[in-house]
């Protein structure tokens, strides 16, 4: 008899205590609220929807014991009790393996025992990691918390630009990346260093439905060729780090092999340039390498992420994503490694972001998150590399590309972490559809106006086809997407979005084309322009 791992549908892995009802709106009420929001899908009312996929970034739902351990919050302006847990749950879930200590629990037990709060928790100091502990974080301070992901991405370049500046003014600087995301490219762009990506270049290739079960191609790595002969022209010194995203939101969110993070670190510690992770999304990438990759399948997945760790030099992480938290971000390295050495010249660079992290997000205890978001963050920390929880969250994304794919949906297979992405250049094959159309967005509009279901097109309009060059144009994908918030949505809320764009697939002869109305030019336009779809009838 089969596993109940090998049935071909996910194990449920949760249950729900509280439910919020769904609004009853009519067709013509979310038509008139999009003409009037100007058909842009960041500035539709989310209460109006049936399904949200716009982004699965602080959208998950948080279990019990993440709520319990709201009560627990210190909204203490110094230290807080938990920055502390925090900095140690940081320690367990990347360098501490299958050898947790769990210093929350002496916080969620209540401990009385001073003397054990002391040593345990309160004075206890370690360095050599990602986390400085007690005064080594006073004098060498490597960990920074803040509000989200790109706050720590703001926190890093803009500093790093400083510093480099001082080396060489004139000096164009790269970062090769196997896919920036777009705050973080639109980050290092803002700071004049030129962010580079390096996709693999399978990435819309095909691949069999049958086999999604049982192999995966690891589609987000990065193309190590290229970024060998990157660091060959351009030379070691203007390249100030190595990025890499895990896993590869941009690449339509595909895992990157351990044999990718090891091929890239070799590389990097060749040249002597610093290896950092983008690590949104680590422990669902952890999952792909213990389900897909050779000789994990036994390994926990506490230790396939020490593993990973082990071999970057520092990271900067979103907690929205992974269904970590609704808030919060970081920046971490590692104590006395290539990137302190490289970059503390006139001073320690560590001390230079805690300057600047004070300066904008507040003092470095709580890093402009409340007492409770930090609670909820560490004991997120803890239920998200669970491997029943990952089970269920990976095969359901798995489960919903499976049955668009079946339906005849071009979906790109096999499915990624946290998201299902649709090809729309097939998808309008054999319709009078050109790119600069923009069909997908035509598509998420009418998605939205009769069924409530809200997607995201992340293609030609996303990323301003039509005001780039053409050399730039062809690593434009044209894509809608699809993300899956973690907990939320079960098996009901997949088959109604399946049948949706099912049938919309069927009739995408009538799906308009959209020109934009009203803020072409702006930055990042997707979250702002006024849109309008041509209806010929
Ligand atoms: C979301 C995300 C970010 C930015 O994080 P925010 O918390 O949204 O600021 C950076 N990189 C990747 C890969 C992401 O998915």
């Amino acid at each position: 008899m089969k596993s109940m791992y090998d049935l071909g549908v996910p194990v449920p892995a949760n249950k729900s205590l509280v439910a919020r009802t769904i609004k009853n709106v009519t067709k013509e009420q979310r038509e008139r609220v999009l003409q009037e929001t100007e058909y842009n899908m960041f500035s539709f009312p989310a209460d109006l929807l049936v399904l949200d996929f716009l982004s699965d970034s602080g959208t998950s739902t948080m279990t019990d014991l993440q709520w319990s351990a709201l009560f627990h919050g210190d909204e203490s302006y110094g230290r807080n009790k938990g920055y502390y847990v925090l900095l140690d749950a940081i320690r367990d879930t990347f360098e501490r393996g299958d050898k947790p200590r769990k210093g929350i629990n002496l916080i969620l037990t209540g401990e009385t025992n001073i003397q054990k709060l002391l040593d345990e928790l309160y004075l206890k100091s370690f360095d050599g990691g990602f986390v400085n502990g007690g005064v080594y974080q006073l004098i060498r301070p490597n960990a920074f918390i803040v509000p989200q992901g790109r706050c720590a991405e703001h926190l890093l370049f803009s500093t790093l630009a400083e510093v480099l500046k001082k080396i060489d003014r004139e000096k164009k600087y790269f970062i090769p990346n196997n896919g920036h995301f777009d705050t973080t490219a639109a980050n290092i762009a803002a700071n004049r260093i030129i962010p580079v990506n390096l996709f693999s270049s399978d990435i819309l290739d095909e691949f069999p439905l049958d086999q999604i079960e049982i192999k995966n191609p690891f589609k987000g790595d990065m193309d190590t060729k290229k970024l060998e002969e990157l660091i060959n022209i351009e030379g070691r010194g203007s390249i100030p780090l190595i990025y890499l995203t895990i896993t590869n939101n941009t690449a339509a969110g595909q895992p990157v092999s351990i044999k990718n993070i090891k091929s890239v670190q070799k590389i990097a510690k060749n040249s002597g340039i610093p290896l950092f992770f983008d690590a949104c999304r680590f422990a669902e990438n952890a999952f792909f390498i213990k389900k897909f990759e050779n000789g994990y399948q036994n390994q926990s997945i506490l230790r396939i992420i020490k593993e990973m760790f082990s071999y970057v030099d520092g990271f900067t992480i979103s907690f929205k994503k992974d269904g970590l938290a609704n808030m919060g971000g970081g920046l971490f390295f590692r104590d006395n490694g290539d990137f302190h050495k490289r970059f503390s010249i006139n001073g320690d660079i560590g001390l230079r972001f805690k300057e600047k992290q004070i300066l904008t997000f507040g003092n470095d205890s709580y890093g402009g998150l409340s007492g409770r978001d930090i609670m909820a963050l560490t004991v997120g920390l803890y239920e998200i590399v669970k491997e029943p929880y990952l089970n269920g969250r990976i095969g359901q994304v798995r489960d919903f590309a499976k049955k668009l794919a079946q339906n005849g949906i071009p979906v790109i297979l096999p499915a990624g972490g946290h998201a299902v992405y649709i090809d729309m250049e097939k998808f309008f094959q054999g319709t009078n559809m050109k790119i600069d159309d923009f069909g997908g967005v035509g598509f998420t509009i009418e998605l939205l106006k009769h069924y409530g279901i809200r997607a995201c097109e992340l293609g030609p309009f996303a990323f301003e086809w039509d005001k780039k060059p053409p050399e730039q144009r062809k690593d434009i994908f044209n894509l809608v997407r699809f993300a899956v918030p973690r907990n939320v949505y079960n098996e009901s809320h997949i088959a109604y979005a399946v049948a949706a764009i099912t049938e919309l697939y069927h009739d995408r002869q009538k799906i308009p084309k959209v020109k934009i109305s009203r803020g072409a030019d702006l930055r990042l336009r997707h979250f702002q322009t006024g849109l309008q779809p041509i209806y010929n009838e």
